[in-house]
């Protein structure tokens, strides 16, 4: 008898599982309590999968052999309690998908820069001619490309609530860019449950895997340190830390591991910022584990560009710098937005806020912002933060108003920037359609 598979949840990572347990024997049923896209139907309809919207019927449920849950949906919703109650296994759809693939897994996590440093590895690949694939969080189910493609490499971004739903789940090479606060309303206002699950990367990871990390963060040394980590240890820094590591220091970027040395000018390196210095040497150092030609590593480090909506250079107005970082969704990202982009600053900030701290950057805001451009549905506790250091705390109620306000205060050599450490419910429809809203309203000033 076929096993039965029931899929909660028919984002992208769901179809992604049905269409790889379909072709892997499985019964599969999808099953969602909110409506599915007219898309994903379709989708579901030619591989002739059964599904259900609005709903989660109880009787199909509970008769699982095996569940894929969405990395949206909590645990703690009432149908996943009664999978559990039941010893019915729930799975991620990361654990599903690494059970029907040989490739080698690279696999990055964090709180920020996942995007970015998946991106760049992705690029060192494809300049040296490697066979991979880019899924996970970047956009791309792994679980559908598992059942789609055949490559050597995966090159997956890893949100903690995938990392959650892992049993087995096994990278060969594992990032954990950073760790700071973010999604705790997902983890009961608990960091060290959200500093555990980013952990469980290399969880399963043996002493032939690696593990590449920040060792400036002091949240991921210190836990290393409390932790028995089986696999191969590689940090990055701006210090001198011993052992195979990618550091910078001399204004040269420089990978040691056992019978390789590779360096850099720093630069040379293609995106400007700290941030992206750290995000360079994680990059690096997975390029230089893969043993690619280092003249390869080079040139993508020199010519990668970043990624859409992360501190994106839109255009110049008046010798204004218009720059999109709508994907900064949380403090710490918008906190090296400040850091690297030049004064002064009218900076666009606000949104749905998960419970930010914006006392972290008031050195920053003193230092370089001249005007506040609140865009949210509630800026209290923007303006409360910053009314007392920022002369000019304007409130917009769209993006064509922000932008027009941001136009009249800005003058010649400032720079307009869009980092909301927000998210984008309130008005928008995700952090893609508020950075397009902001593109297309500074291209019509
Ligand atoms: P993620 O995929 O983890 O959300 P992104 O690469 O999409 O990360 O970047 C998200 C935001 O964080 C952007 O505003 C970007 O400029 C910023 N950012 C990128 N890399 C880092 C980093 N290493 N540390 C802090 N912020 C970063």
């Amino acid at each position: 008898m076929k096993r039965k598979l029931i899929i909660l949840g028919a984002g992208e990572s769901g179809i992604g599982a049905a269409i790889l347990g379909k072709q892997k024997n499985f019964e599969v049923f999808v099953s969602d309590k909110g409506k599915i896209s007219k898309k994903n139907k379709e989708v579901l309809l030619h591989h002739k999968i059964e599904w259900e919207e609005n709903q989660h019927t109880e009787e199909k449920i509970l008769v699982a052999d095996l569940v894929v849950k969405s990395p949206g949906i909590p645990d703690t919703v009432a149908i996943v309690k009664k999978l559990k109650g039941k010893e019915i296994q729930v799975i991620s759809e990361i654990e599903f998908a690494a059970k029907f693939t040989t490739a080698k897994i690279i696999a990055v996590t964090g709180s920020n820069g996942k995007t970015t440093v998946v991106n760049w590895i992705a690029l060192m690949l494809e300049k040296a001619n490697l066979k991979y694939c880019l899924a996970g969080n970047v956009g791309f189910s792994f679980a559908e490309k598992v059942a789609t493609e055949n490559p050597d490499y995966f090159i997956l971004e890893i949100s903690s609530f995938q990392l959650d739903g892992i049993v087995s789940f096994h990278p060969d090479i594992s990032v954990i860019t950073n760790i700071t606060p973010d999604h705790l309303d997902r983890y009961d206002d608990d960091f060290q449950k959200y500093i555990n699950s980013k952990f469980k990367i290399t969880e399963n990871q043996t002493a032939k895997d690696f593990l590449i990390y920040d060792a400036d963060d002091e949240v991921i040394t210190k836990e290393i340190e409390k932790r028995e980590i089986k696999a191969k240890k590689i940090p990055f820094s701006f210090k001198n830390v011993k052992g195979w590591k990618t550091e910078i220091s001399n204004n040269k970027m420089t990978t040691i591991l056992k019978d390789r040395t590779f360096s850099i000018p720093t630069e040379k390196v293609g995106l400007d910022g700290e941030h992206n210095a750290k995000n360079a040497m994680a990059a690096s150092t997975v390029a230089n584990l893969l043993k690619i030609r280092k003249q390869t590593i080079r040139e993508s480090l020199e010519c990668f560009h970043g990624v859409e909506h992360r501190l994106e250079k839109v255009i110049k107005i008046k010798n204004v710098e218009y720059i999109n970082d709508s994907k900064a969704t949380n403090i710490n990202s918008t906190f090296y937005a400040l850091k690297t982009v030049k004064p002064k600053i009218v900076w666009i900030v606000g949104g749905v806020d998960k419970g930010n701290d914006y006392s972290e950057l008031l050195p920053l805001v003193n230092e370089k912002v001249k005007a506040i451009i609140c865009l949210g549905i509630d800026n209290s506790r923007i303006i409360q933060s910053f009314d007392k250091c920022i002369e000019v705390i304007e409130e917009a109620h769209s993006m064509e108003e922000a932008v027009k306000m941001s136009y009249q205060i800005a003058e010649e050599g400032d720079t307009v920037l869009l980092s909301p450490a927000c998210a984008s419910f309130d008005l928008f429809k995700d952090y893609k359609d508020r950075g397009n809203q902001f593109k297309e309203a500074v291209k019509s000033l």
